[in-house]
């Protein structure tokens, strides 16, 4: 019998939520960033289930971008960390890739080479990971220009700091660094928002959009949940119950003895830990549900298994599926009980885990 610890994808919510990024990106078009795996949802049942309505995707490495080939899809896929040598840009001629060049070393690797897919160039606005400085543009359009065949300029892009915080000063400061350093090219499109950015009111939205944590119904803005930002959760943790017991009060639960029974309290182990990326930082209180009843870990999280209270949900047996993060408890509230982002919740879902598409 296989292993009923899994995660669910809810492939109509993911549909749903990149309707809620393409409208929230009035004129714009919304590339869907499928990375990482499609945030750990499975790039190619994230990529296919989007096919009809996504014009376009954005991915990290090479890689990523021929696994959507690889599903039999034709969109141009931008890569946000660009090419690292001339074999990189003969793929991304051939296939329709679209290289994001963010650094003199790429950019004297295109002028070199005899291949020459259309791209994408980054200016740093303010994040300082990587692009080019405002003030470099005119000379990196000019060196293109010079070259023995100009390679088409698709537009330019530019990633936010704080987004996620709307009373951040920052994004609008990138946002009017980013149009000083593209404005002598108006013919070119640009790209800046992210997921985050979406929700910023009056946020220039340019010809791009960028949603990634959004399409997955994973807040991007701090503070609110996904359901409250009109998401829907795509990915749904669950795992079977394996054992119940009643543990005595002044007996304790799990390593390091770390939880200990202030009165008689029924206890459940479930099949999951953080062998299968369930974060090792969710400790005592963390949510989880079962039958749409609210329960709370106890103790540590193990490689394996993790040890909830049964305290709401008494009639609770060994076989029942317990949800970890989905429709009842928002993977939201789990980072923040573990002390990180949905993001690194999501993506961190290891093998071990299968992906059920629904
Ligand atoms: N654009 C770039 C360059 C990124 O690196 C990312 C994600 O890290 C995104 C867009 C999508 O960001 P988010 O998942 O916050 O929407």
């Amino acid at each position: 019998m296989p292993r009923q610890t899994l995660a669910r994808i809810d492939l109509e919510a993911l549909r749903h939520n990149y309707a809620t990024a393409r409208s929230l990106a009035g004129d714009a078009r919304a590339m869907a960033v499928v990375k990482a795996d499609g945030y750990g949802h499975g790039i190619r049942a994230v990529a296919t289930a989007l096919a009809d309505i996504a014009p376009k995707y954005a991915v990290a490495c090479l890689e990523e971008a021929f696994a959507i080939r690889e599903a039999g899809l034709s969109q141009p896929v931008v890569l946000l960390q660009g090419v690292h040598d001339s074999g990189d840009l003969a793929d991304c001629a051939r296939q329709g890739f679209e290289p994001v060049l963010h650094s003199e070393n790429q950019l004297d690797g295109l002028i070199r080479s005899e291949h020459r897919p259309a791209f994408w160039l980054k200016v740093n606005s303010g994040m300082n990971r990587l692009g080019f400085h405002p003030d470099q543009m005119a000379t990196v359009i000019e060196r293109l220009q010079n070259s023995a065949c100009y390679p088409e300029l698709l537009g330019f892009v530019t990633h936010f700091a704080c987004a996620d915080d709307p009373d951040s000063p920052m994004t609008a400061d990138q946002t009017a660094r980013f149009v000083a350093a593209t404005e002598r090219w108006p013919d070119r499109m640009r790209s800046v928002a992210n997921s985050a950015a979406h929700f910023l009111p009056g946020q220039q939205r340019f010809d791009w959009t960028r949603p990634g944590i959004m399409l997955y119904g994973g807040s991007p803005v701090l503070g609110k949940t996904g359901p409250e930002l009109g998401l829907k959760p795509v990915m749904h943790l669950e795992a079977p119950l394996i054992n119940r017991r009643l543990v005595r009060a002044g007996e304790s639960v799990g390593y390091g003895a770390a939880w200990v029974a202030d009165r008689d309290t029924w206890m459940g182990m479930v099949a999951i830990g953080y062998g299968d990326g369930y974060p090792r930082h969710a400790g005592t209180n963390t949510p989880a549900a079962i039958g749409g009843h609210r329960i709370r870990l106890i103790g540590r999280v193990s490689m394996d298994m993790l040890a909830v209270d049964l305290s709401g949900a008494p009639d609770a047996r060994v076989g029942d599926s317990v949800e970890l993060w989905g429709g009842t408890v928002g993977v939201d509230e789990v980072a923040a009980c573990a002390g990180t982002i949905s993001y690194e919740l999501m993506t961190g879902i290891t093998a071990r885990v299968p992906r059920e598409i629904s």
